[in-house]
């Protein structure tokens, strides 16, 4: 089990909905901008279905989760948001998905990309499982030149991802130590207050979480990830 041994210097965190960071990696990602990495954020959706009001439109929604979002990553340090406005639950596995992530390794050529875990067993949001993939797959396309020759003529380069840290895992070998960042996780989270109406005690569940992972390395609060590196 891996703990405290990364800082990356450019970190590329891509996400399906706003607050998925902010639950699983909102801790580590307030470290790593505190620690000096330029972090950027980017959402596939910009979460238009997720309300229970009758009367909320998508679009309605969705301008109040950006504007969520952009405060949240605001309290953690983060260094840009870009929002795609796919459709809240309408991701597809498909080569012009992948194209797209591509071209943004290429634009902030991340040390590291963080990103859901698509092989969690009985992960059921088809969004968690689609961007996953999507963005793993996109790191080796924007790895190799001959991938979407296009974005090179547009003035992209090649990068190569050195790591991968993928939250929401059945199988973590690195665990983050939050101690310190557990209140700036909790204040992120409750930017989006548009969602917590429907999560009583949601504080405590979060600690609760982190505590358990926290015990795994013997701190009060962690975060898992499964780190793959690649050469
Ligand atoms: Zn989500």
């Amino acid at each position: 089990m891996q703990n405290n041994t990364i800082v990356p210097k450019s970190v590329l965190v891509v996400v399906a909905h706003p607050d998925d960071m902010e639950f699983t990696c909102g801790g580590t990602v307030a470290k790593w901008a505190d620690a000096g990495s330029q972090v950027h954020l980017v959402l596939a959706t910009s979460g238009d279905k997720g309300t229970k009001d009758r009367d909320m439109s998508p679009h309605a929604m969705s301008d109040i989760r950006e504007r969520e979002q952009r405060s949240a990553a605001d309290v953690l340090g983060i260094a840009d948001v870009t929002f795609l406005r796919h459709r809240d639950g309408e991701l597809e596995v498909t080569m012009a998905f992948r194209n797209q992530i591509s071209a943004l390794i290429r634009k902030f050529e991340p040390d590291a990309l963080v990103t859901h875990d698509p092989w969690r067993s009985y992960q059921v949001h088809p969004d968690h499982r689609a961007i996953g993939t999507v963005s793993i797959d996109a790191i080796v396309a924007a790895r190799d030149h001959l991938y979407v020759p296009e974005q090179l003529v547009a003035g992209l380069e090649p990068h190569h991802t050195s790591h991968v840290f993928l939250f929401s895992t059945d199988a973590p070998d690195h665990l983050e130590d939050i101690s310190d960042y557990m209140d700036r996780k909790l204040t992120s989270l409750g930017c989006h207050a548009s969602q917590l109406g429907h999560l009583p005690n949601w504080q405590d569940r979060v600690i609760q979480w982190a505590e358990l992972t926290g015990e795994r390395i013997g701190v009060r609060y962690a975060e898992a990830f499964k780190h793959i590196e690649l050469l």
